[in-house]
């Protein structure tokens, strides 16, 4: 496999092999081009990105700062990490986290499941029965919530493939809502108690930011989390890469047409009222949040 330039490929793209550096250089364009031409991150004057110690987040974060610095933006990064107290996994993440952080000059917030909760999570799976990635799930996506009130914009790590599984679970499970809510930039209407969420890796392999943050040398420890189950997630994911080998275009191919039809399910999704929670006052389908549903339980 060799790059256009006559170089050894290091990887295989929508545009052909590329050598080390011509894959850098593609790489690094669609991420800016990203932010360009969906207008992530403009009138933002602070920006928070959502960091876990990951290849993702850490290449989000570093991309994100490079992209203010060439722009030459006057714009405030905040690196916001939550902790969710995972024994044997989030510590070492951390570490990481404060280690590139640093290396970056980037401020970094720590937000933990202790703190606010006063159980981490391992504590609280004692306490509560339910599944430990559904409890993760509520209580992370509630602290994200409601620290992204500090930001203009809160960036996220999640990339091609996050997104089209995402697109095709919700196409099996008829979740048409969820579809709605999908996209480079997150949720059907912009009003107060959201915060935009953006996605700069939206156009990007999960396979080419792998390789992205091996080449740029972040020395991230792959440590999985211990409450990772088989999920219809992973499903998904073998199932697209496995298309993907047959033709490469797939995942393109996939959220193109989910942008084609967004425009129309956002209109259709955007005049339902949101509902608040009754005790945190967080946005809620139900009367109480199920994070302070858990909580009470907790208490
Ligand atoms: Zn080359
Ligand atoms: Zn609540």
């Amino acid at each position: 496999m060799f790059c256009h330039c006559g170089k050894k490929a290091v990887i295989e793209t929508r545009i052909g092999p590329l050598c080390k550096e011509h894959f850098v250089e593609f790489f690094e364009s669609c991420v800016f081009d990203t932010f360009d031409n969906f207008e992530l991150i403009s009138n933002a004057k602070n920006i928070g990105v959502a960091v876990s110690g990951g290849k993702d987040s850490t290449v989000t974060l570093y991309l994100t700062q490079k992209y203010v610095e060439n722009k030459n933006l006057n714009i405030e990064i905040e690196a916001l990490c939550i902790d969710e107290g995972i024994k044997g996994y989030r510590e070492y993440t951390i570490n990481d986290l404060k280690r590139v952080c640093s290396d970056l000059k980037v401020p970094l917030r720590i937000v933990s499941f202790k703190q606010e909760f006063n159980y981490t999570l391992d504590e609280s799976l004692k306490k509560i029965n339910t599944k430990s990635c559904r409890l993760c799930g509520i209580f992370r996506r509630y602290l994200l919530n409601k620290y992204s009130k500090d930001y203009d914009v809160i960036l996220t790590g999640h990339n091609l493939d996050d997104e089209a599984q995402s697109f095709l679970m919700n196409i099996f499970n008829a979740n048409t809502d969820l579809i709605a809510r999908q996209g480079p930039i997150t949720g059907v209407i912009s009003s107060s108690g959201f915060t935009t969420r953006a996605k700069p890796l939206f156009w990007c392999r999960e396979k080419e930011v792998f390789v992205y943050s091996l080449i740029k040398g972040f020395n991230l420890r792959f440590v999985e989390c211990p409450y990772a189950s088989s999920s219809f997630r992973e499903v998904a994911r073998t199932f697209l890469n496995e298309l993907e080998l047959e033709d490469i275009n797939v995942k393109y191919n996939l959220i193109n047409y989910l942008l084609r039809i967004l425009p129309d399910l956002k209109k259709a999704y955007a005049n339902g009222e949101i509902k608040r929670c009754k005790i945190c006052g967080e946005p809620s389908s139900q009367e109480i949040c199920r994070a302070c549903y858990y909580k009470k339980q907790l208490a």
